[in-house]
C-alpha cells in the first residue's frame, strides 16, 4: 500500500509505502505496488501508543473486553496499548500473566500486559515473563488492595532494574487526602479528597527512593504541575491523561460522578499548567488510563461510584483538535503520543514514521472536526466524560500494514494484535 503526498508531523509532504508489516519507504513520486492511497491535504502520523490502559479482562468483561477496548483504541488512532495488571485475577504472577495473555490475542492493536507488585508478591515468577513494565505500582494503598509500602517498593524497583524493566508507579498518598471533605456529597469532593499534596508528596517520595536505588521509574497520570516538575528534575519521566488536560473541577457539576477518577479532577489553574507542560516539552507523553465502567456502576453516590472513566478513542481525536487550533504543534503531538512513548517504554521499531519500522499509521483529515459523542464510540460503557468537545477523527488506522479501521469500519481483523515483548 502507498500513502500518496501525505502531510507528516513536521509538515513535509511526502509518500509512505508499506511492504509487508514494515514501511518500505518514505519519499517522493514513489512507485506503488498495490492499493494507492490518496492522502493529499490529509495528515499521515504514527499510530498514537497509548501506555495506560485497563481493558478489564479477565474478571470484569461487563466493562470492557480485548475486543471491545481495541476496536475503540483502533477507530481513535492508538495502534498499541500497555494494560494494567488490576483484572481479576490480578497480573501478579506466571499464571495471572499467561490467562491474560490468552485472553488478549483477541486484539485489534498491539498491546503489552503490565505485571503488578503486591505486598506477597513474587518478584522472580512475574519477572521471568515477557511484562511490557512494572505497574502501575500502587504507593501506600493509594488505589483498593494492591497497595504497597516503601520497603517492598524499592525491592520491585531492585528487581525490575535487574531484569531491565520499567516501573510505573501510580503516586498518591493516602495519609495525605483530606478526611473532612467526606462530610460533603458532591462530585467536587472527590477533589478535594484525594489533595494535589498527596500526589505530590508521593511523586517526591516515589523519586527519592528509586533515586537511591538507581531505577528509573515513571509517573503514572500526573494531575499536578507540581507533581510533574518534581518527575523531571528527579530526571524522571511522566505522563499526563486526556482527562487532566482537557477536563478540571469546574467540570464536576455537570459530570457529577462521571467525573470519578485517580488522580482526580484538579483545578482550572492547574488543567491549563499541566496543558502548558505538555506543550512546552515538560511532560513527556500523553496515557489515557483508560478505565471504563457502565453508566449503572457510575450511577451511584460519589462516594460509592467506582473510579474511572474511558478515554482510548477520544485522546488523539482531542489533541488533533488542539491541533487544528494551532495549540499544539503536530510535532509535538507525534511525540507526546508516540515517539516519545516509543523511546520510554523501549519500542524501537515504533512511534516514528521511518523506513524499517513497524507500519502503525493513522491517517486524518486535519480540519475534519466533531462532536465527540459516547454514543458512536467503541467502547463497552457508551459514554464519555468529553461528550460535545469536538475531535478529529482519523479515517484509517494501520496496525503493522494491516487497515484494522477505515471510514466508521473495522476490518476482520480481531486478534490482528501482537504482544510488543513476546
Ligand atoms: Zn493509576
Amino acid at each position: 500500500m502507498l500513502f500518496s503526498n501525505a502531510t507528516l508531523a513536521d509538515g513535509r509532504v511526502r509518500d509512505v509505502r508499506v511492504d509487508g508489516e514494515t514501511i518500505a519507504e518514505v519519499g517522493t513520486g514513489l512507485e506503488a505496488d498495490g492499493e494507492v492511497v490518496d492522502a493529499e491535504g490529509k495528515r499521515l502520523l504514527p499510530g498514537m501508543i497509548d501506555a495506560h490502559v485497563h481493558f478489564r479482562q479477565p474478571g470484569y468483561s461487563h466493562k470492557e473486553t480485548w475486543e471491545t477496548g481495541s476496536k475503540s483504541a483502533a477507530a481513535g488512532g492508538v495502534t498499541a496499548v500497555f494494560d494494567q495488571p488490576n483484572t481479576d485475577p490480578p497480573t501478579i504472577d506466571a499464571d495471572g500473566y499467561a490467562e491474560k495473555a490468552s485472553l488478549a490475542t483477541a486484539s485489534l492493536v498491539d498491546y503489552g500486559i503490565n505485571g503488578g507488585v503486591t505486598e506477597n508478591w513474587s518478584p522472580t515468577e512475574l519477572l521471568e515473563e515477557p511484562i511490557a513494565a512494572l505497574g502501575e505500582v500502587f504507593l501506600a494503598d493509594s488505589t483498593g488492595d494492591m497497595g504497597i509500602g516503601r520497603e517492598r517498593f524499592a525491592e520491585a524497583l531492585d528487581h525490575a532494574t535487574d531484569a531491565g524493566v520499567l516501573v510505573t508507579v501510580h503516586a498518591e498518598d493516602a495519609t495525605r487526602f483530606d478526611e473532612s471533605a467526606t462530610e460533603r456529597d458532591n462530585a467536587d469532593a472527590w477533589s478535594a479528597y484525594r489533595t494535589a499534596a498527596a500526589e505530590i508528596d508521593a511523586i517526591e517520595r516515589a523519586c527519592e527512593t528509586a533515586d537511591e536505588h538507581g531505577a528509573d521509574i515513571h509517573i503514572a497520570h500526573t494531575s499536578t504541575p507540581e507533581g510533574a516538575d518534581i518527575a523531571r528534575e528527579a530526571g524522571m519521566t511522566c505522563e499526563v491523561t486526556p482527562h487532566h488536560l482537557f477536563l478540571s473541577r469546574d467540570d464536576l457539576e455537570e459530570l457529577g460522578t462521571f467525573g470519578r477518577m485517580n488522580p482526580p479532577l484538579r483545578s482550572e489553574t492547574r488543567r491549563e499548567a499541566m496543558f502548558e507542560r505538555l506543550v512546552d516539552g515538560d511532560i513527556d507523553i500523553v496515557a489515557t488510563d483508560h478505565a471504563p465502567h457502565t453508566r449503572a456502576e457510575k450511577d451511584a453516590s460519589i462516594w460509592d461510584a467506582p473510579s474511572g472513566v474511558p478515554g482510548v478513542e477520544t485522546v488523539l481525536p482531542l489533541l488533533l483538535d488542539e491541533a487544528r487550533k494551532g495549540r499544539i504543534s503536530y510535532e509535538r503531538l507525534r511525540d507526546v503520543t508516540a515517539a516519545n512513548v516509543a523511546d520510554i517504554f523501549d519500542l524501537p521499531d515504533k512511534g516514528r514514521i521511518e523506513a524499517g519500522n513497524d507500519a502503525d499509521l493513522v491517517v486524518v483529515d486535519p480540519d475534519d472536526a466533531e462532536p465527540i459523542r459516547g454514543d458512536n464510540l467503541n467502547s463497552k460503557c457508551e459514554w464519555t466524560p468529553f461528550e460535545g468537545r469536538d475531535g478529529v477523527f482519523p479515517e484509517l488506522t494501520m496496525v503493522r500494514g494491516t487497515v484494522v479501521y477505515r471510514d466508521g469500519e473495522f476490518a476482520d481483523a480481531v486478534g490482528h494484535g501482537q504482544n510488543v515483548r513476546a
